[in-house]
C-alpha cells in the first residue's frame, strides 16, 4: 500500500479515464510518482462499468475522430499491449462496425459528417435506403433515408479494459490508494495537495480531475465551476426469436443505440429530459 506523503501527479478517480491517464503517464514518464485516488475498488457506481463499450469514429468533430483513430487501434491491441508478465488483458474487442441511420431531414448532416470522417482517413461507407435494405434485410426502414457504416469500429468489455489498464498501470509503477479526495489545497494558479477522507494529506505537483459524474464536485474544490450535471441512463438486454443477419452497433438521431450481446442485444434510449443529478436506481435516490 502507498503510504507516502508526496507525488508528482495525483489522479482523482480510478475509472477508465483515471486509469488510462495513470497507464500512459507510467509508460511515458516512468520516473514520475503517479498516485490514483479511488474510494471504491469495486466501481459499484462508476460509469465505466455501466457502459456498453462502443468505440466509434463516427463524429462530426475532427478532434473526436483523431482521438478515436488513436484509441480504437489501441483497444483492438489492448490484450497484448496491457499484458503483465505474459498474462494478457481481457478486453474482448469486437470489430462489429457502427451504423448511423437518419431520416430524410438529416441526410445532408450525415453526408457532411461522412465527408469529414473520410477526410480523416476513416473507412465510412454511405448507404442509401436500397443499399441499407440489401445489407441489413431485417431492418424496418420506415422513416429511414440513409445510413453510414464504419466497419472498423466496434465495442469491447469496458470492465475488461478498465482492469487491464489498472493492472498494467500498477505494474509500471503507478499507485492506487483506496480513499476519497475531500479537499484540494491550491492557490490562484496551481493545486498543491489533495486531502483525503482518511485524514491524509498528499502533496502533489499536479492534480488530474478524472471523477466522471462527480468531476464538478472536484472542480469546486479549486473554486472552478464546471457545467457538468449527471444524467441517468439505462442499458437493457433483449433478445429476438427471429434469426437475423449480424448487426453492427446501430445508432439513430433519437439517441437509440444498441449492439449485439451474446444471444441478443444490449441497448437503450437516452432520455434527454431526465432530471439531472445523482440518481442510480429506477426508484430514485442513490
Ligand atoms: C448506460 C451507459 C452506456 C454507455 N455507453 C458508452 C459507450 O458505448 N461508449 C462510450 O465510449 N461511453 C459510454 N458511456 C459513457 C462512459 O461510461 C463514460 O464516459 C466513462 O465511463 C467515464 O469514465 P470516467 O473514468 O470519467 O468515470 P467513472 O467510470 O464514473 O469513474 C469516476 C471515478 O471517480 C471516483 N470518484 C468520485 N468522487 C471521487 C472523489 N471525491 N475522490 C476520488 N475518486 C472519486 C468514482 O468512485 C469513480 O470510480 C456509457 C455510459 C452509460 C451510463
Amino acid at each position: 500500500m502507498f503510504t507516502g506523503t508526496r507525488c508528482d501527479v495525483a489522479i482523482v478517480g480510478g475509472g477508465i479515464v483515471g486509469s488510462s491517464v495513470a497507464y500512459f503517464l507510467a509508460r511515458l514518464a516512468p520516473a514520475a510518482e503517479v498516485v490514483v485516488i479511488e474510494p471504491d475498488p469495486t466501481y459499484a457506481l462508476a460509469s465505466t462499468l455501466r457502459a456498453s463499450g462502443g468505440a466509434r469514429r463516427q463524429f462530426s468533430c475532427p478532434e473526436n475522430i483523431s482521438m478515436s483513430n488513436f484509441s480504437i487501434p489501441f483497444i483492438a491491441n489492448a490484450d497484448q499491449e496491457l499484458a503483465v508478465d505474459g498474462a494478457p488483458a481481457h478486453v474482448e474487442w469486437r470489430r462489429g462496425g457502427y451504423l448511423f441511420i437518419v431520416g430524410a431531414g438529416d441526410v445532408s448532416i450525415l453526408r457532411d459528417n461522412c465527408g469529414v470522417q473520410r477526410a480523416h482517413g476513416v473507412d465510412a461507407v454511405w448507404l442509401d435506403a436500397d443499399a441499407l435494405h440489401a445489407r441489413f434485410p431485417s431492418m424496418n426502414l420506415d422513416g429511414v433515408a440513409a445510413g453510414v457504416l464504419t466497419p472498423d469500429d466496434g465495442w469491447c468489455d469496458p470492465n475488461g479494459l478498465l482492469q487491464g489498464l489498472r493492472r498494467k498501470a500498477r505494474a509500471l509503477g503507478a499507485r492506487y490508494v483506496d480513499d476519497r479526495v475531500v479537499a484540494i489545497d491550491h492557490d490562484v494558479s496551481s493545486a498543491n495537495a489533495v486531502r483525503l477522507a482518511s485524514g491524509r494529506r498528499l502533496q502533489t505537483g499536479a492534480v488530474v480531475n478524472a471523477a466522471g459524474a462527480w468531476a464538478k464536485d472536484i472542480a469546486a474544490m479549486v473554486d472552478m465551476p464546471l457545467p457538468i450535471e449527471p444524467l441517468r441512463r439505462f442499458e437493457h438486454y433483449f433478445e429476438t426469436p427471429n434469426r437475423i443477419e449480424p448487426l453492427p452497433y446501430v445508432k439513430d438521431t433519437a439517441r437509440l443505440a444498441f449492439r449485439p450481446e451474446r444471444k441478443g442485444y444490449s441497448g437503450g434510449l437516452v432520455n434527454s429530459a431526465e432530471p439531472r443529478g445523482y440518481n442510480f436506481y429506477a426508484g430514485g435516490g442513490r
